[in-house]
């Protein structure tokens, strides 16, 4: 399973681009001003000059932020924003700068950083090497002319000297003891990116789907190709993707509660030699990896390598060959010349929704920042964090938790004997705070990248980097599990809790500017970073992370009748959001019960620890949680929101504050008021 963190916000966001922005075309047919019970003050158009400020009583969060999102304009090369997404932008200029000012070459990581940037920057040696180093690949792959010859491609060649592969394999812990490292082996990339595009082609789909065409196109004509060919060679592509697709797992599903009961597949070394028949997924992990021979695999789509092994026949060997080539090029552009590198912005650009330029400064940046996670991620760490803030996040963090106590004690569904295993599990949740204390486990010292004044090419370095890479992930699959392993690197723009360490972790390129500062009053430290912290706890007590225990075993720990009791109340929580829709006829997705739930216990939480503060502003409170989540997007990004498992903002805002008296009464909301609800219609499950 590809590491993933309950996250507190949409999407993890890169390089200063959020979303696409295309399909733009709003329908004349709907009127978007029609939400119930509020208006959809997200969707860009919807509040104007004309649109009368509502009281707080009825709408709070559009009462508060009328005046922003009037004048807020989503900028060039975004699809949404708002003031929380500022750090973001940030994050990016702070990484640059990284690259274009004094950084020191003081040690062997700045190193590394320093040459590569030297080498990504170096235009006159990449268009000297130009596109011979694809070339040399792609040639490799055609002349493959028989299945033999193709077993021996993708399962002897070691993994840096192939064009691409059909297989995607990482060290994981076990999903039913998490303290010994599995082998997950998972299907390979689709140009399409989601398998539910090849049943019925999205507007997002289609974005992509032209995109890929259009650079495949470009730089198989520089590789000699005739357009023809390239055409063909795309759609031979696709239609051994359509194949795969029709039985691997959807992005939406993916998205599910049961997703990872759905993937935990064991197999035998044995059982993976039956599974794959003529496919020579073994060899891969064996000799191409150099992963141990070993009985630890989770096989997450046991019907996709069904598939695979069905259409890996002689037959077929074009499509594959094709398949290859197509990911290949793609896969590859940016390390190519200046032709190629500006052809893979335009892909970027479409594929993103990027409609302004970027430097190349900063295009290279997000490069080095995915390619060099560590020393990156190191030298940002040590120029931009600092260790009050580290240590004042950490004494937050403990403060929720306790706090957490006292929400488990009291939730009356729930019997003693699930309680107490509840407060255990709170107990052992294990935090990591904007950067990881022993940086000794991420220096790469074995790795070497020649820089451009010592001979290095780009090409070279990049190739050395996925060794690197494949042998890290083989290393630690035969050592024991490291439980304060971080799966992502500190200059994530984001949060998350780790179900299967019972972890919770607040990256430091989060915690900056309105969202975390050392002079932050309360208030708006309990409306913002407290708030984040009460929302990722309580990932570890929702509809997914309730499923695992306080060890990170995917276990039963709750008493069948509690669970049932829980679930009634998730139940519960997807019909509320039924009832609410954005525009007349738009319907929300029911699987917001993990972020809604989240959003709900974090308010209940900072509410517990302000009734202990003296003083304390609530209306301040309440409105700096309304203005942290101003935001506005596109029709597009909005309805990705509809179907993502995080609530809209204005949503956030809202149905999380009319579950609380202290909210209400503090505003004399009552009966009859858009945001009033009666305490038997309350949803929060803690
Ligand atoms: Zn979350």
């Amino acid at each position: 399973m590809k590491k993933t963190l309950s996250v507190v916000l949409f999407v993890i966001l890169l390089s200063g681009l959020l979303l696409p922005a295309f399909a733009e075309d709003a329908s004349a047919d709907i009127d978007y001003t029609t939400g119930t019970p509020w208006l959809c003050s997200f969707l860009d158009g919807t509040v104007t000059a004309d649109t009368k400020a509502p009281d707080l009583s009825e709408d709070f969060y559009l009462a508060c932020n009328i005046e922003g999102l009037r004048n807020l304009q989503i900028p060039e090369g975004y699809s949404y924003y708002g003031p929380q997404d500022e750090p973001a932008v940030q994050l990016d200029e702070d990484i640059m700068k990284l690259f274009t000012s004094e950084t020191e070459a003081g040690s062997h990581d700045a190193q590394l950083a320093l040459n590569l940037y030297s080498l990504y920057m170096d235009w006159d040696s990449r268009n000297a090497v130009g596109t011979a180093p694809l070339k040399k690949l792609t040639d490799e792959v055609e002349r493959i002319d028989s299945l033999e010859a193709l077993t021996e491609y993708l399962g002897n060649t070691p993994v840096e000297d192939q064009l691409f592969s059909l297989f995607k394999v990482e060290t994981v812990p076990g999903l039913d003891d998490s303290s010994v490292n599995v082998l997950d082996i998972q299907p390979s990339d689709l140009a399409l990116e989601d398998s539910a595009e090849y049943q019925n082609l999205s507007s997002l789909g289609k974005v992509k789907k032209d995109a890929a065409e259009a650079l495949v196109s470009r730089i198989l004509g520089k590789l000699g190709y005739t357009e023809e060919e390239a055409a063909a060679k795309f759609g031979n592509c696709l239609s051994f993707e359509a194949q795969l697709a029709s039985v691997m797992i959807s992005e939406s599903d993916k998205r599910k509660p049961d997703y990872y009961q759905k993937i935990n597949n064991h197999y035998t070394r044995q059982q993976l030699t039956e599974a794959q028949g003529n496919v020579p997924l073994l060899s891969f992990l064996e000799k191409a990896e150099g992963y141990p021979e070993t009985d630890s695999n989770i096989l997450e789509e046991p019907d996709w390598l069904a598939k695979l092994n069905c259409l890996y026949t002689e037959e077929n060997l074009g499509l594959i060959r094709d398949y290859l080539i197509v990911h290949g090029v793609i896969d590859n552009a940016d390390s190519l010349d200046r032709e190629c590198f500006e052809w893979k912005i335009v892909y970027d650009n479409a594929i993103k929704g990027i409609v302004g330029d970027r430097s190349d400064e900063l295009v290279i940046s997000t490069l080095m920042t995915e390619k060099l996670k560590w020393p990156v991620a190191r030298l940002y760490c040590e120029r931009y964090l600092n260790q009050n803030d580290k240590d004042r996040i950490s004494v937050l963090i403990d403060e929720v938790i306790s706090e957490y106590h006292g929400i488990i004690e009291e939730a009356d569904f729930l019997t003693d004997e699930t309680k107490a295993a509840a407060i255990s599990k709170l107990e052992t949740i294990d935090k990591q705070v904007l950067w990881p204390d022993d940086w000794s486990k991420y220096d790469s010292r074995d790795l070497e990248i020649a820089s451009s004044a010592d001979g290095g090419t780009l090409w070279e370095a990049v190739k050395s980097i996925v060794r690197y890479d494949t042998d890290q992930s083989v290393r630690r699959f035969s050592e024991p599990v490291d439980k304060d392993w971080w799966y992502f690197v500190p200059n994530t723009f984001n949060c998350g809790y780790d179900p299967q360490s019972n972890s919770i972790w607040i990256f430091g390129a989060f915690a900056r500017g309105d969202i975390y500062n050392a002079e932050m009053n309360d208030e708006d430290l309990y409306a913002r970073l407290g708030m984040v912290i009460g929302h990722e706890i309580s990932h570890a007590f929702d509809s997914t992370g309730a499923q695992f225990d306080q060890d990170g075993n995917m276990k039963q720990w709750w008493t069948d009748e509690d669970w049932a009791a829980f679930s009634e109340r998730n139940e519960k929580l997807n019909e509320y959001f039924k009832k609410i829709h954005p525009w007349e006829g738009q319907d929300l997705a029911e699987n917001k019960t993990g972020e809604a739930c989240a959003d709900m216990s974090g308010m209940k939480c900072m509410l517990r620890m302000a009734a202990k503060k003296d003083g304390f502003d609530y209306d301040r409170f309440f409105r700096s949680f309304a203005d942290f989540w101003m935001e506005k997007g596109t029709l597009t990004i909005t309805y990705i929101y509809c179907d993502d498992e995080h609530p809209l903002p204005y949503l956030r805002v809202n149905c999380t504050l009319q579950q609380f008296d202290q909210f209400l009464d503090f505003y004399g909301i009552k009966e009859g008021d858009k945001m009033y609800l009666a305490p038997e219609d309350r949803v929060n499950i803690w």
